[in-house]
């Protein structure tokens, strides 16, 4: 044990198989083969905090609240995120503890709703670009910018959606509990990238209609615990330039100048890629020594072991 601690962001691909059914059954079983690599991580001795995404759920609950709205009351998107947060929270919770049972290794496992402080004032919030939820006419969109003073555009010839705002993480409101449980417990936490809530001048906190990104919301865990390692992990093995083009060319590792430099070329897909690069410029910036890296779930231990992945340090 003691190896050291790392804040793990969990993609897409390890709550649900895109080919897969949408259900809740499907979830537990991709979730449950998910946990077995997260405990290869645990078993070689690793402490861990587990921050996941949420999109896909967030868009079936809030779907499901829409679609019930004359017999019950639309749940505030706020209220959803943390809705996910359990949903998702509870079958890693309970994935993991069957995983680490099944190994004969004692170690708790809890879920944190975790809320996000976010600025009432970041520029997002003047230009909301996040999609979420139904489809509706323009009809329909217009009654809803006038009645609940949603921002609906038309989404790509399909119809009108809500966009909401993804402003920057910039507090982790229960940061002391995960601190204070780290030593003992895997903390599932900051689920969905945080319940995004702003601070009222008398000092209480009001949740947001807004999404923050996952793996900045990881990061700014892995700064505020003292981290040694924030390890994203997603689909892809490594890190590419020319990504998905006949010169694509995966990287084992990256400076945080080259990294920068990558960026302003443009390599990094912005909402997939280009957070979790940023992310780990972040991270490494604020601890030279430290490092992250960007791999494949299934490949997570052999990253760590630097057979894998990209790595990405300060130089
Ligand atoms: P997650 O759910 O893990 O956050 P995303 O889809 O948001 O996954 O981001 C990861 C995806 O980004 C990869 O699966 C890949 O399709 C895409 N991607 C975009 N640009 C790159 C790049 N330069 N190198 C590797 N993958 C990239
Ligand atoms: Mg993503």
């Amino acid at each position: 044990m003691g190896k050291g601690k790392i804040v793990i962001a969990l993609g897409g691909n390890a709550l649900q198989d895109s080919k897969g059914p949408a259900t809740a059954e499907a979830q537990l079983s991709v979730v449950k083969r998910t946990c077995e690599y997260i405990v290869d991580i645990i078993e070689q001795g690793y402490e861990i905090a587990v921050v996941h995404g949420n999109g896909p759920q967030v868009g079936r609950i809030l779907l499901a609240s829409e679609t019930a709205k004359d017999v019950t009351p639309v749940m505030p998107f706020d209220v959803v995120g943390a809705m996910s947060q359990g949903y998702i929270g509870y079958h890693i919770q309970q994935a993991l503890r069957g995983e680490l049972k099944k190994r004969a290794m004692d170690i708790p496992v809890t879920t944190l709703v975790t809320q996000v402080v976010v600025d009432e004032k970041d520029s997002a919030f003047s230009n909301p670009t996040k999609p979420i939820g139904s489809f509706y006419s323009e009809e329909e969109a217009k009654a809803l910018m006038a009645e609940k003073n949603y921002v609906m555009k038309e989404d790509a010839g399909r119809g009108w959606r809500r966009v909401v705002a993804s402003p920057i993480p910039l507090e982790i409101v229960e940061v002391d509990t995960v601190r204070r449980l780290f030593d003992s417990t895997v903390v599932i936490t900051a689920g969905g990238g945080g319940v995004p809530v702003i601070e009222m001048p008398d000092g209480s906190l009001k949740g947001v209609a807004a999404v923050i990104d996952k793996d900045l919301a990881a990061e700014l865990l892995a700064e505020q615990i003292g981290a040694d390692v924030l390890l994203v992990l997603t689909a892809v093995d490594r890190v590419a330039i020319n990504y998905n083009k006949p010169d694509q060319k995966e990287l084992g590792a990256m400076t945080v100048a080259e990294a920068q430099q990558y960026i302003a070329e443009g390599h990094f897909a912005a909402g997939s890629m280009l957070p979790k690069v940023q992310a780990a410029i972040k991270f490494v910036k604020a601890n030279p020594e430290k490092k992250a890296i960007i791999a494949s779930l299934y490949s997570a231990t052999d990253a760590l072991a630097g057979r894998s992945g990209t790595v990405i340090t300060s130089r």
